[in-house]
């Protein structure tokens, strides 16, 4: 295929809005799959993928298309994972591509994460093609929707294309205006090679599989790589193209897309964002722009309910963490849970995948505590130290202050609600940036707001201030010194490390309060009081009891036969799955992340 035969273009959509029905349905028109093959989410490949309805990983797909003026073209469909804790990996995506088809559910309308991609798809240049889809929904209101995206965008409404992915009805011509619109690929052939990797994949018998877009130059089997910013340098094994399966081929030149493997043993040597070049003496002078180390927002820790699972922890994390370069983790010790690791995640989303891999894939029950953002602390010596887990902050007396990191997030919601989500955002310490009425029923708002206050329920607090309507999106900002805290919790007299949190001055008696009562109905009822306290420093803020429990199954047996009593405890145990026993107290997973259902 000729250069100006190639269009490459990725889809970008809110979550549930159609991507991945649309992606199917251009595999059908271009007859890449069959009616008798076809199945729903074909390109989403894992399993928590296909059942949780999100695509993860980026995917791309090429599909020779016959245009109706009878031109043949090549179409590379990057599909892009839609959800913010991954707007980085979409990025890359989009710099891989030409064009973006915006997808708006005509029902739904836009959300704020229509917005933020589209905005990253005018950063990278993309010609940008606005759809609406499920027009066979009875609700979907297309005349309004388009209004709102021309607002937004410019253009005509009745120019915008409506479809149904799910019946297919107008994706022939969705893919017309692809080849219209979108402007082909361009780069020098002769040029050093440069290949941006806008994703990689662990696989257990080919190592790591690299998807690639090349921007100049040519890349060949046989030929060795250098990846610009890990510097991995391995031999090219296989080159190929996903159609929609794996076929290898001989050469990729400016514009392709494709795969390679190298014998790459972990994502972490072919990092989303790097460039690939040839090694030695043809390499390029410089690598493409806008490579990025992961950065891990969210904390966590993760602890084995049994502590001989520990090693068995440790290998599931190594291996998860052959697939995912984005997520990183280092031992930590619990005075109350023992051995555990301290997980960095991109955000709340990627650290619910994760653990979800963790007891699905590897069956090892864990502990997680609730999760914290990274704090830069300064001490009164002058030396600066990164906090990760609430419970290593310094004794307050040493501390000169304290930095936490902050977002700046779009909301999008109709105007009605803008009094409620004002009100929501100052509590959550927020200042306003802007506010832009889109058309009169729909506002875009911007704050700043501390990256802590959102790892708090803050997206199901928005949700139930505005009947569902608002959505949010958010990217990092700066860091900011705030007048912080730390609360510890005490069971029976006893700090539990993994309790502690941190929060702002101003918050603390009510959080202390709050949490104490929380846990008070969490922690079931034991053999004896426990009190339960929270405290800053040596001050006591607040302080509940559970009491007693009258009756206990072990109370009638204290002396008598010890099988009888272990089988008593094994029914238990059913029961009270994840319970941890911190000193004398049985506490359930849930405690852990009390804090997150506060308010
Ligand atoms: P994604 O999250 O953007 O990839 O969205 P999906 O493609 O997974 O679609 C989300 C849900 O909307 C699924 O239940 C689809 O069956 C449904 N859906 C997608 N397109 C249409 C459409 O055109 N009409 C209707 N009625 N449902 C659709
Ligand atoms: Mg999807």
């Amino acid at each position: 295929y000729p250069i100006e035969r190639i269009r490459n273009f990725a889809i970008i959509a809110h979550v549930d809005h159609g991507k991945s029905t649309l992606a199917d349905r251009m595999l059908q028109v271009t007859e890449l799959v069959s009616e008798r093959d076809m199945r729903a989410q074909y390109l989403d490949k894992m399993d928590i993928e296909r059942e949780r309805g999100i695509t993860i990983k980026a995917q791309a797909v090429r599909m020779p298309y016959k245009s109706k003026d009878g031109g043949e073209y090549l179409l590379n469909l990057i599909d892009t994972p839609g959800h913010v804790d991954f707007s980085y990996e979409v990025s890359r995506a989009m710099n891989a591509c030409e064009g973006a088809i915006l997808l708006v559910d005509a029902a739904q309308g836009m959300e704020a994460q229509t917005i933020a991609n589209l905005y990253l798809a005018i950063d990278a240049g993309l010609e940008v093609i606005p759809v609406l889809n499920k027009i066979d929904l009875p609700a979907a209101r297309p005349e309004e929707v388009a209004k709102e995206i021309c607002a937004l965008l410019g253009g005509e409404p009745e120019d915008i294309l409506k479809v149904s992915a799910k019946t297919g009805i107008g994706v022939p011509e969705v893919l017309e205006q692809v080849v219209d619109r979108v402007p082909p690929p361009s780069g020098d052939p002769e040029a050093p090679t440069q290949a941006l990797i806008f994703d990689s994949i662990f696989d257990a018998y080919r190592g790591v599989i690299v998807y690639a877009r090349v921007v100049q130059g040519r890349m060949h089997p046989g030929e060795k790589i250098r990846m610009m910013a890990t510097e991995f340098e391995g031999v090219i094994d296989e080159l190929g193209v996903t159609s929609p399966e794996a076929i290898p081929i001989n050469e990729l030149g400016p514009g392709e897309v494709g795969y390679l493997t190298a014998a790459i043993k972990g994502v972490g040597e072919a990092k989303v964002g790097d460039t690939i070049t040839l090694a030695g003496k043809h390499a390029a002078p410089s690598p493409l722009p806008g490579y990025r180390e992961p950065t891990p927002m969210v904390f966590s820790g993760l602890y084995p309910v049994d502590s001989a699972d520990f090693p068995d922890l440790r290998d599931a994390l190594d291996k998860l963490q052959l697939n995912d370069a984005s997520f990183n983790f280092e031992p930590e010790t619990s005075v109350a849970l023992g051995f555990g690791f301290r997980a960095g995640f991109l955000g709340l989303l990627h650290m619910e995948i994760i653990s979800e891999r963790l007891d699905r894939e590897f069956n090892i029950p864990l502990v997680t505590t609730a999760p914290n953002v990274a704090y830069t602390v300064t001490l009164n010596s002058g030396e600066v130290l990164k906090v990760s887990n609430p419970a290593d902050l310094p004794d307050p007396n040493q501390i000169d202050h304290i930095e936490e990191p902050m977002v700046d997030a779009m909301i999008y919601l109709p105007s009605e609600y803008v009094g409620a989500v004002m009100q929501l955002c100052e509590k959550r310490r927020g200042t306003m940036l802007k506010m832009d009425y889109l058309t009169e029923e729909r506002v875009e708002l911007r704050y700043r707001l501390p990256l802590a206050e959102i790892v708090f329920d803050f997206f199901d607090r928005l949700k139930s201030s505005t009947r569902g309507y608002a959505s949010l999106d958010y990217e990092p900002a700066d860091m900011q010194v705030a007048n912080l805290v730390k609360v510890d919790v005490l069971l029976n007299g006893e700090p539990v490390d993994a309790f502690s949190s941190i929060v702002h001055r101003d918050k603390a008696y009510e959080y202390g309060k709050a949490m104490v009562s929380k846990l008070k109905e969490l922690i079931p009822r034991q053999m004896f009081d426990v009190p339960i306290q929270a405290a800053i420093g040596s001050k006591i803020i607040s302080r509940e009891t559970v009491k007693a429990r009258r009756k206990d199954v072990l109370a009638k047996c204290y002396g008598g036969d010890i099988s009888r009593k272990r089988k008593l405890l094994e029914k238990q145990k059913e029961g009270k799955k994840k319970m941890k026993a911190v000193g004398m107290v049985e506490i359930p997973q849930e405690a852990f992340v009390a804090a997150l259902s506060l308010g």
